[in-house]
């Protein structure tokens, strides 16, 4: 179980951990309604750093926009979130790599099922940046939940209510003895894992399901088809098929809490390498583009502590 640190941003304030508390009749505990992003603040020459912050922060606009809760973002500009995120670092004192997840709950009181023009709280914490898959050879099983599609809640809107879709798949898979799910649609193509985007490579090239796949729109997903594309690695993002993975050459998850983790078996086969060759390419920049030791992708950091 990972740890939550003491101080948290909620409501307007920092509150200690057992104070910051939604309501029971809050739509936000009623029906999951809250959106959420997590970043990683990671250790670098210069201090404390968080990855990708402006995307994030456009990324939970964009979810609350979906759900009809957006009227938080004329009080919530990106410089308002940014400066949270640096008063939160600092009241705890961080001296190591975290993640910081920042939510924003419908905390209106038995509103009923509906969304607009509700009272929101926006609430920010840290915990442990321990990793959600072994990052050395995970084995993944097709789960037997289909991935809840766009038509229905939408995979690119980070709803927090959906989760118990990401938490029926992982159960299985660990009920079963794997690390994780391959996520399938409702028309038996690959979505992504419980809560991290999937790749493959095939003879040389990155193969990702597009952003029309059913997945959550992931911002190491975009920074990985970046990176490749800066190494002259061919990349495509389209549909893929359960059998593609089988028989790749290489397949790894990546996402904030996944890391990029190498796959050593899918569903009882054995994936060629692992990691692969491109895998680990990948792996080692993407460690040192967090850690701020890549001179041409400094610009994804904003220094927070
Ligand atoms: N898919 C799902 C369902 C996720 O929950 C996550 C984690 N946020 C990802 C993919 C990876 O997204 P990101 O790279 O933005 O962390």
């Amino acid at each position: 179980m990972a740890r939550m640190y003491e101080k948290v941003y909620f409501g307007d304030t920092l509150v200690d951990s057992n104070d910051a508390n939604l309501s029971v009749g809050s739509s936000a505990v009623l029906y999951g309604l809250s959106v959420y992003t997590v970043f990683p603040v990671c250790k670098t020459a210069h201090g404390l750093a968080a990855f990708r912050l402006s995307d994030h922060y456009k990324r939970l606009v964009d979810s609350a926009k979906i759900m009809g809760i957006d009227t938080f973002v004329p009080d919530w500009s990106f410089e308002r979130f940014e400066k949270v995120a640096k008063e939160l670092i600092q009241a705890n004192s961080v001296t190591t790599d975290v993640f910081v997840r920042a939510t924003v709950h419908v905390s209106e009181l038995i509103p009923g099922t509906r969304s607009r023009g509700l009272t929101t709280t926006v609430s920010m914490f840290i915990y442990d940046a321990t990793p959600i898959v072994p990052q050395t050879g995970a084995r993944l099983k097709t789960s037997v939940w289909r991935r809840v599609p766009d038509y229905a809640i939408p995979s690119r809107a980070k709803v927090n209510g959906a989760y118990v879709n990401s938490v029926l798949a992982r159960q299985d898979a660990l009920d079963s003895g794997y690390d994780d799910c391959v996520f399938l649609d409702c028309n038996g193509h690959v979505c992504e894992a419980s809560a991290a985007n999937i790749f493959l490579v095939r003879d040389g090239v990155l193969i990702t399901p597009d952003t029309s796949s059913d997945i959550l729109e992931g911002i190491n997903r975009r920074t990985i088809l970046a990176v490749a594309r800066d190494m002259n690695i061919p990349t495509v993002e389209r549909v893929v098929d359960l059998t593609e993975l089988y028989v790749a050459d290489e397949v790894f998850l990546c996402g904030t809490s996944a890391y990029i983790a190498p796959i050593k078996t899918i569903d009882a086969r054995d994936i060629k390498s692992a990691p692969g060759t491109i895998t680990a390419r990948l792996q080692e920049m993407h460690t040192s583009i967090l850690h701020g030791t890549s001179p041409m992708y400094q610009h994804f950091l904003t220094q927070v502590g």
